[in-house]
């Protein structure tokens, strides 16, 4: 099996550590908001990579962090901590915050039909062992004190930026003026932050009451379940320059070797080619997508393709066309399923080892199951499509449930024309009303432009005949 080492980069042969646990840790959500669709694509990245590897024979711990405290607003250390901001504003205590978020992102990732990592440890429930890890960067001479904190001195690591390729001064070359003059080098990172007093969460420590630097959490969260050496660490390509060069100094600095041998990232989302940002309001969620008449299986099928170290655009358009894509093929799964077996599907299952092999390349892999679904009906061909859907994960197995689950949501707004749209509102304006005769004298206005009405339980859907 091949993969994309970000650090080396170049596709490398993978060697695990020990084919009988192969380490995984993947950066996971700070829980102060719901997680949007771009947070999701990275995660179903990491989940297309756990499924790989589990189909290639290994066996697998996997971890993903559950960042409840210490992530500032701007990533590094200045602004308020994300979860604090969020408590104050929704007149909560952090805790509370993290709790709801917490619950609503398993929830999320269980829609996308991610596998949940087997161990999702939280940021606050390991303080102990992030001390530990500052202490012992403070002794080896790589952390110091200044007035607010426990910095990281990045002059003492050659290291730095090796992962991204920026040179100390190519960081800097972008960064804001510095505020925090105690600092050796602008570069340096908190460690620890001493807690003013009305920061909610906080912990004693050597240095007083404070709480840990969000990069610290997950060097301390990787060592505690994955060891000093593990093979693979996730993240999205935004991770690179920062979080993932400071874990990389941090975790070095304390052991005297790497951490981690392959480091894997997934590429950005856009929205209509732009960012994903609160201000345009177009961070969707996986609930939004929903409440649009989207199936969270759907978005799944939209976000495979597209290969992971490509950057992948959203729009509602392109979401709508990847819904019928995948009605289509649940479609076509059923068909097989019916049928009597009859062809061997060999070659083709060999040519869908060969392209998730290769660094993940589900959408090759989607081309050959569409291929594959082309042929006469045939019950090797469905029990072919529940062996690719081992990494697929988009239930196929469970084809009749999900094909009626997607005619049973809305009509996704935008496809409908806006005559049809006004149509079925004035039907529906008549059924209420119980003018029956003119109801059904609209709908047969609605046949005509060649759509059927369906009432469900979420209100009438559109279907084209
Ligand atoms: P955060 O909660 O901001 O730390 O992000 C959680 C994960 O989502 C990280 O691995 C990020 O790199 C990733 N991420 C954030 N925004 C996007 C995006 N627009 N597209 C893909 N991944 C993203
Ligand atoms: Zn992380």
């Amino acid at each position: 099996m091949k993969i994309y080492n970000t650090l080396t980069r170049k596709k490398e042969e993978f060697i695990p550590l020990d084919p009988s646990n192969v380490r995984m840790y993947s950066c996971g959500p700070t829980v102060y908001g719901y997680a949007h669709i771009g947070n999701m694509r990275t995660y179903l990245f990491m989940d297309a990579l756990t499924r790989t590897l589990r189909a290639n024979g290994y066996r697998l711990t996997t971890v993903m962090n559950i960042t409840d405290v210490g992530h500032l607003t701007d990533d590094g250390d200045a602004g308020e901590d994300k979860m604090q901001k969020a408590a104050a504003r929704q007149k909560k205590t952090p805790w509370e915050i993290a709790a709801f978020y917490s619950d609503a992102f398993f929830r999320d990732i269980a829609e996308l039909n991610i596998v949940r990592p087997d161990i999702t440890p939280r940021a606050t429930e390991h303080i102990p062992d992030m001390l530990a890890f500052v202490e012992g960067l403070v002794e080896k001479g790589f952390g110091y004190e200044t007035g607010d904190g426990i910095y990281f001195d990045i002059g003492r690591f050659p290291g730095y930026g090796k992962l991204s390729g920026l040179n100390l001064d190519d960081q800097l070359a972008g960064a804001r003026v510095e505020v925090n003059t105690e600092k050796r080098h602008p570069a340096d990172f908190a460690l620890w932050k001493k807690a003013p007093k009305e920061h909610i969460m906080q912990w004693p420590s050597p240095w007083g009451m404070g709480y840990p630097g969000w990069h610290i959490e997950c060097s301390a969260m990787s060592r505690r379940y994955l060891g000093d050496l593990f093979d693979i660490h996730t993240g999205g390509v935004d991770h690179i320059p920062v979080h993932h060069e400071n874990e990389i100094a941090q975790s070095e600095a304390l052991l005297g070797h790497p951490a981690v041998r392959y480091w894997m990232h997934a590429e950005f989302m856009m929205v209509n080619n732009g960012k994903m940002s609160k201000s345009l309001g177009n961070t969707y969620t996986v609930q939004d997508l929903k409440e649009r008449g989207y199936h969270p299986l759907a978005f799944r099928y939209f976000c495979q393709n597209a290969h992971y170290r490509n950057k992948i655009n959203f729009t509602f358009e392109a979401m709508d066309a990847a819904q019928t894509a995948y009605l289509r093929v649940l479609e076509s799964v059923a068909r097989h399923k019916a049928a009597p077996a009859a062809a061997d599907q060999s070659a083709y299952i060999g040519a869908f080892i060969e392209a998730v092999n290769d660094d993940l390349n589900l959408p090759k892999a989607l081309g050959i199951l569409h291929s594959m679904l082309k042929q006469p009906a045939d019950r090797n061909v469905y029990n072919a499509a529940c062996h690719f859907d081992e990494i697929f994960g988009l239930r196929l197995a469970d084809c009749e449930t999900i094909i009626k689950e997607i005619r049973s949501l809305h009509a996704p707004q935008g496809e409908t024309d806006p005559e049809l749209a006004e149509l079925l509102e004035k039907r529906t304006a008549a059924r209420r009303e119980k003018n029956w005769a003119e109801a059904d004298r609209i709908r047969d206005l609605i046949t005509q432009r060649g759509y059927a009405v369906r009432d469900t339980a979420n209100g009438p859907v559109l279907e084209k005949i």
